[in-house]
Order: structure tokens, then C-alpha cells, then sequence
């Protein structure tokens, strides 16, 4: 059968990857439904050239805005029910789901109930509900391949394992931009300078989450439900060169990295192939001139947010989507220049002195704690 895909989120910097991977590694792969949201024009030019049966934009005035910029004639679905059908409806093997913060739930949910696989680049989404979507995921037989560099460096290095012999997980991380700043000059920094990020070019929430750490307090959650380990059994280590994508420790004391070149199109390619090599002419990782490879314990004191999730991922229950959802809008607060750097740790922090935690059994409990984080923000 011809492998066909539906693309969450093509606008945004892993959608343009996951389209520039196939563009050039997977011709022959049909790309069933296209979702974008407010950046009409650049949505317009990939509907185009790939051509897909269905496309997906917030609104009306979107949609007669992305009908004056097509050739191509498809299905233009508006409104957030669409965004959860078009997610399912159609005859895609595999969903990847490239929405950034809490809009990404609901499709992965949908998804997982039609019994498509999901290359997910979405880590909110395990962040917000990770036993939900997991235990539903069993139940209905479907796969979830993380997209995120450092999830797929561990699926790779557990490849062939046993479950008994995995000691431990080592979670690397860039440090972010401020990793060398101290803690008065970080306190100050506005988001432009946190949007200069060394290694990675990525959205602006995911980089403003790389310079506070709490990227990596997400990918904690992220790796907890995805790989079934608990806060104790994951380490984190900062490298600041991002070569060395993640590690597992075994239980006779070996090691087992996966390195390769900072390139996101990588981990999408290995996701959407659900766990499987297809070759490319991407550059290599040239060993004699990449220079040594340093390792440095993460600094909590400068980045309190890598704390707060912690504490989150200890406590679970409804914890960490509270915490999902007040530093997705703080982190949006911070970009428009109405917050500082350390107001949206200090936010948290304040979240988590008055909230009640409650175990998680159904969506409607993720819909409560987000409700009452919601209430939360618009009080600051
Ligand atoms: P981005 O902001 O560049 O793109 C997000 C996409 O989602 C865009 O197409 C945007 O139009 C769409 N979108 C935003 N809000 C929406 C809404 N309410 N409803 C429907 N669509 C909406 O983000 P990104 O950097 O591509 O990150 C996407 C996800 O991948 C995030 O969860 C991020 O943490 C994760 N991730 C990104 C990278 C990276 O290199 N960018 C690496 C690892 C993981
Ligand atoms: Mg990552």
C-alpha cells in the first residue's frame, strides 16, 4: 500500500522539516491533509506542491484568504471539531502531530481513537495527559514515535533490549542560551535574546522553554510516560554541543549514545518511517573537526523552571498540565515583552502553593486543572 501521512502543524518549524524530509528523501509518500493556522501565505505555497485532498485552517476568513492563493483544489475544513476529524478522517497510515502547547491533545486523542499511528512532535501532549494517552494507545494497539531528538536517541538506543536491562535513561540538553549568562543578566533578558538559541532553530515557544530549562522539565514528563521510567531512573546532563542526542545505561554499566548532526529532519524521518532507516544525503557528523564533547550538571539555581517540573513529575495527577498551562502562557506573556524571564518560574512556583492536585482518570480532569490554571493566569 502506498504510505500516505497527515501533517498537524506544516507551518511551523517541525512541519516545514517534516515536508523537507519527504521533499527529499520519501518522493513517493502522499501527503493526505495539511493543517495550518494564522500564516496563511505560508501554508498556501505547500498546499501547492504537495498537493494534499484535505486542508485545514482556523476560519472562515482563512479559508476564503487561502482559496485566492491556491491553484490546487481540495477540501478546506475550518473549526476545532475539523482540526480533531481531519486528524482521522482519511486514509493516512501515520499522523504527525506538529502543533505546538495544549492544541495538540485533542487531534492525538482522535487519532489514537481511529487507530492511526502518531510521529509526535507535540510533547505537550504526553506532558498534559501522558496516562491517558498512552493507556489509550495500548488499548488500541497504535504507536506513539517521538519526533523529539532526544526521545527517538533513546527509542534508538533501547533498540533490541530488554526492559530488565535498562539501568537508567540520560537525558542530554543543549542548555539554552543563557547556559554561560549569571543569574543577573538572565533576569533581565528580554526574548530576543533567548530567541538566539546555538544549536537549534525551532519556534519561539520551544526556545524560549530550551532557555528556561523547562524544555527539559517537559521532556522529563515526556520520557517518564514514553518509555515507562520514572523521575529516579532519568538523568540530565547538559552538552552543550547537541551531538550526543540522549543515552541509556544498562545494568552492567555499558552505555549507549546516539550522536548525529544537530538536524531535526532526522528524528522525523526515523518517526514517520515508525522506528525505521530510510537513506538520505544529509550532511554527516564529521568526527575530526567537531571539536571535544563536554558534559556539565544543569544549574537549577539560574533555571528554577527544571525544579518545578521535577516536582510536577514526581507529583503527577493533574500537576503537570497546570504546569503546561501556565508557562504556554507565560511563555507567551514573555514574548510579547509583558512578563519577565524569572516571572514565569515565579508564576509556577505560586500555581503550585494553591492548587489542589487530583488523580487523572478522564479527559474531563485535564479540562478542570486547565480551567483553574486558566482562572489562574488571567488573575496575574
Ligand atoms: P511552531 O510554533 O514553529 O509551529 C507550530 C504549528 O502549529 C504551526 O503550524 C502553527 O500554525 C500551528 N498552530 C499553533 N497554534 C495552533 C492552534 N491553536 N491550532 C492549530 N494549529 C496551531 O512550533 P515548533 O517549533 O514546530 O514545535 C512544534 C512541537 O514540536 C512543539 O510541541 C515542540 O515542543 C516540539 N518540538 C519542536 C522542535 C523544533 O526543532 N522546532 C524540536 C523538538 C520538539
Ligand atoms: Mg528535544
Amino acid at each position: 500500500m502506498e504510505k500516505s501521512i497527515t501533517l498537524l502543524g506544516a507551518t511551523g518549524s517541525i512541519g516545514k522539516q517534516t515536508l523537507d524530509a519527504v521533499r527529499n528523501c520519501l518522493p513517493d509518500i502522499k501527503v493526505e491533509v495539511l493543517t495550518g493556522f494564522s500564516n496563511i501565505n505560508a501554508l498556501a505555497p505547500l498546499v501547492d506542491e504537495f498537493r494534499p485532498k484535505k486542508v485545514w485552517v482556523p476560519d472562515s476568513t482563512s479559508k476564503i484568504n487561502l482559496e485566492h492563493l491556491i491553484k490546487h483544489r481540495c477540501e478546506i475544513l475550518i473549526g476545532d471539531d475539523a482540526l480533531n476529524s481531519c486528524a482521522v478522517n482519511n486514509d493516512s497510515s501515520i499522523v504527525v502531530n506538529a502543533l505546538v502547547g495544549k492544541a495538540g491533545l485533542k487531534p492525538t486523542l482522535a487519532a489514537i481513537n481511529a487507530g492511526k499511528n502518531i510521529a509526535l512532535a507535540n510533547k505537550e501532549t504526553l506532558v498534559t495527559a501522558g496516562s491517558l494517552v498512552m493507556g489509550l494507545a495500548r488499548e488500541k494497539g497504535v504507536k506513539i514515535i517521538p519526533i523529539d531528538s532526544e526521545h527517538s536517541a533513546i527509542l534508538q538506543c533501547l533498540n533490541g533490549s530488554k526492559p530488565e536491562d535498562v539501568e537508567k535513561i540520560i537525558l542530554t540538553a543543549s542548555g539554552g542560551p543563557f547556559r554561560t549568562w549569571d543569574k543577573n543578566m538572565i533576569k533581565k533578558a528580554r526574548a530576543g535574546d533567548a530567541l538566539k538559541h546555538p544549536n537549534w532553530s525551532m519556534g519561539s515557544k520551544i526556545t524560549i522553554d530550551s532557555a528556561t530549562l523547562m524544555n527539559k522539565g517537559l521532556e522529563l514528563i515526556e520520557a517518564m510516560w514514553l518509555f515507562n521510567k520514572t523521575v529516579d531512573e532519568i538523568d540530565i546532563v547538559v552538552h552543550p554541543q547537541s551531538i550526543i542526542h540522549s543515552m541509556v545505561q544498562y545494568i552492567d554499566g555499558s552505555v549507549i549514545a546516539q550522536l548525529g548532526m544537530p538536524d531535526m529532519r532526522l528524528p522525523i524521518l526515523y518517526a514517520i518511517e515508525e522506528a525505521g532507516r530510510v537513506s538520505t544525503k544529509f550532511p554527516r557528523l564529521d568526527f575530526l573537526n567537531c571539536g571535544s564533547l563536554s558534559f556539565e550538571s544543569p544549574d537549577e539555581d539560574r533555571f528554577p523552571c527544571l525544579v518545578l517540573a521535577k516536582y510536577a513529575a514526581k507529583t503527577g495527577g493533574t500537576l503537570p498540565a497546570v504546569m503546561n498551562y501556565i508557562n504556554e502562557w507565560a511563555v507567551g506573556e514573555y514574548l510579547k515583552g509583558k512578563l519577565d524571564f524569572y516571572d514565569i518560574s515565579r508564576l509556577i512556583s505560586q500555581a503550585f502553593d494553591t492548587y489542589t492536585v487530583k488523580p487523572v482518570t478522564s479527559v474531563l480532569d485535564i479540562v478542570e486543572a486547565e480551567a483553574w490554571a486558566d482562572e489562574f493566569c488571567n488573575a496575574v
